[in-house]
């Protein structure tokens, strides 16, 4: 291609000169309207801080709902990716290609699991759960052709297919979406017990989120995930953490589970894997239980991809390195006490875990999405989760100053 050509094609998707306005009136004319989005528009990202198209800097406490813990255009993940991506950017599972293999070596030594099955989205990764959970249950364990049970919560968040929305709570999430699919038995958070009565001998698998991002930064009682994987042993039914928004260092330490010692039978990764960068997912599980898989079983054209493999290998790497879950966990602990001595008559509650953070108001004082919105205007993105709920869940790379520029200006919004 010739020089002149190369520089046409940049043009096409150039840095825009549009304005705020005229981007949100491009999005409400033509995208679906699915998201009820703050209106500003990023056109640069850089660590925790990112620049909207008036050149505004704002500090993103968000960090899209965790999958940017290395922050924005983290430089060694990008070098990583720039070269993968003028070598080789997708073969298929057809072949193999040379990052696929060390990525599956890395990736089972990091999470301390037998196998991984690698696909793109949260929500695939949940599906890739479901199913061999219930495979296993009818070559394994023995359950009687599409009688397996799978156990959840309330308040659950797993993503958006048709199958995981099936047994959603949220009503929103799934009316006018059916016929929905069966097998899904819901229990109560944080109550074990609830658990072990619920279990049938049809009972395959337990799919629980060890902190509930979506569900509002819901911290179970300690002790709770503890016994539920004893409750699943005893009954030989498989615990399956969904750990794509709390895993990979966010809750200040490699995964929520580790805070009580669990070691899942089956563990779910999405988001963060991807450094930011790729949409990269995962599940990961025992020899026996990924066994039940065979060729044509299940795929994704694009998991397990040589640039996803590329950048989530040098993130691992990067997270070990720097120690991101305790810096997590000391920032976290810091910012959490700082936002519980706000007070006033605003905030019922502040929890979580490492930088994982929930603010929950008082009905009296309106719902969470109001103060977001100040927020905004005060240079700070952040997103309500439910209602009355605000999470501030910046990168975990994120600056003790930064967290202490933002303090202040939450402080005169929430006081
Ligand atoms: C975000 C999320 C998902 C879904 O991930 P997608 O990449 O959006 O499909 C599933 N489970 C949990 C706990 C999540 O936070």
């Amino acid at each position: 291609m010739t020089q002149a050509t190369l520089s046409g094609v940049k043009r096409v998707v150039g840095s825009s000169t549009l304005n705020t306005e005229q981007h949100n009136d491009l999005v409400s004319q033509y995208s679906a309207n699915n998201y009820a989005s703050l209106p500003v528009v990023i056109r640069k990202g850089e660590g925790a801080w990112v620049e909207d198209v008036e050149g505004k800097r704002y500090l993103d406490m968000l960090s899209a709902y965790s999958a940017l813990n290395f922050g924005h255009s983290h430089p060694e993940i990008m070098e990583v990716f720039l070269e993968q991506a003028k070598r080789l950017t997708l073969t298929s599972r057809a072949f193999q290609n040379d990052q696929f293999g060390p990525f599956c070596k890395e990736i089972t030594a990091f999470c301390g699991q037998d196998m991984v099955l690698p696909m793109n989205t949260g929500a695939e990764a949940v599906e890739t759960a479901i199913k061999a959970t219930r495979k296993w249950g009818y070559k394994v364990k023995g359950v009687e052709a599409d009688q397996a049970e799978i156990i959840v919560v309330d308040g659950n968040f797993h993503g958006r297919t048709v199958t995981i929305v099936s047994f959603s709570r949220d009503p929103q999430f799934k009316d006018d979406f059916g016929p929905l699919t069966p097998g899904f038995k819901m229990v109560p958070y944080g109550n074990a017990a609830a658990l072990k009565t619920a279990i049938t001998p049809n009972t395959v698998g337990f799919l629980v989120e060890p902190i509930q991002g979506e569900g509002g930064i819901v911290v179970p009682p300690d002790g709770y995930l503890r016994e539920c994987h004893q409750i699943c042993r005893e009954n030989n039914v498989l615990f399956i953490a969904d750990e794509i928004q709390t895993g990979l260092a966010r809750t200040g330490k490699r995964f929520a589970c580790d805070h009580e010692g669990v070691k899942p039978d089956m563990i779910i990764l999405g988001k963060a894997l991807g450094g930011g960068m790729m949409p990269v997912s995962a599940m990961l599980c025992s020899k026996e239980v990924m066994g039940v898989f065979q060729p044509g079983d299940h795929g994704s054209t694009f998991g397990g991809n040589p640039l996803g493999c590329a950048v989530a290998r040098i993130s691992l790497h990067i997270l070990n390195r720097d120690k991101l879950a305790e810096r997590a966990d000391k920032l976290g602990q810091a910012f959490m006490g700082r936002l519980r001595s706000i007070g006033g008559d605003k905030i019922k509650e502040v929890r979580g875990k490492g930088l994982l953070i929930g603010v929950e108001f008082h009905e009296s004082a309106g719902v969470a999405k109001t103060y977001c919105k100040q927020l905004k205007e005060e240079g700070i993105l952040c997103k309500d989760t439910v209602e009355q709920v605000m999470r501030f869940a910046p990168p975990l790379v994120v600056e003790q100053k930064d967290l202490d520029w933002a303090f202040e200006r939450i402080k005169k919004v929430l006081a």
